[in-house]
């Protein structure tokens, strides 16, 4: 199971244009609408992360299985910030996601694996090689070595699943695995 968001993604920049059109008008009252659509957007935003966190957590209780989250908190010093409400925004609900899986995830006794999310957007989960033009845009991931193709979510997950698998000693590859290397 993998879930990278990208409904959500989609809901908030219809969100943000919406915010725009109410901004571009300086008036009072849009002052005040635009208040209350942000506040909405939060309850919203922190609803769907219970939905998502509970799901998830019940589908791996079920099927015996744990979760791997990406370790974000390293992330936050070596990406450029951008000033823009939007990036702030997405990146406190997807922290606030991972937070709540952790909480569910012990009440419930699934493990929860974190791993290291470097470079799991540019690695080739097949063949190992690690280059920052494998992710050819926003969506697609391409590896230059193998060929081997994807949405790029996919493949990010597919690259944290292993290093989970890595961690905890159930990669079936553990000896010749490229992933140790990295990380
Ligand atoms: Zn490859």
């Amino acid at each position: 199971m993998n879930f990278q968001g990208g409904r959500l993604r989609r809901c908030r920049r219809w969100q943000a244009r919406k915010r725009a059109e109410l901004k571009a008008r300086h008036t009072k009252s849009a002052t005040r609408r635009l208040r209350r659509r942000v506040r909405r957007e939060h309850r919203h935003a922190t609803q769907v992360n219970h939905m998502i966190a509970k799901n998830l957590v019940a589908v791996a209780q079920r099927t015996g299985r744990g979760i791997a989250l990406e370790d974000l908190s390293g992330i936050r010093g070596r990406v450029r910030p951008r000033r823009n409400q939007r990036a702030v925004h997405a990146s406190w609900s997807f922290h606030q996601l991972g937070a709540f899986i952790e909480y569910k995830a012990r009440r419930a006794g699934v493990r929860v694996i974190t791993v290291d999310a470097r470079f799991t957007s540019q690695l080739c989960p097949d063949c190992g090689y690690t280059a920052r033009n494998n992710r050819f845009s926003r969506d697609g991931f391409g590896c230059r070595m193998c060929g081997l193709a994807g949405p790029a979510d996919h493949v990010a997950g597919i690259n944290v699943r292993n290093r989970a698998r890595l961690s905890v000693g159930t990669c079936q590859r553990a000896r010749t695995c490229r992933l140790k290397a990295d990380g």
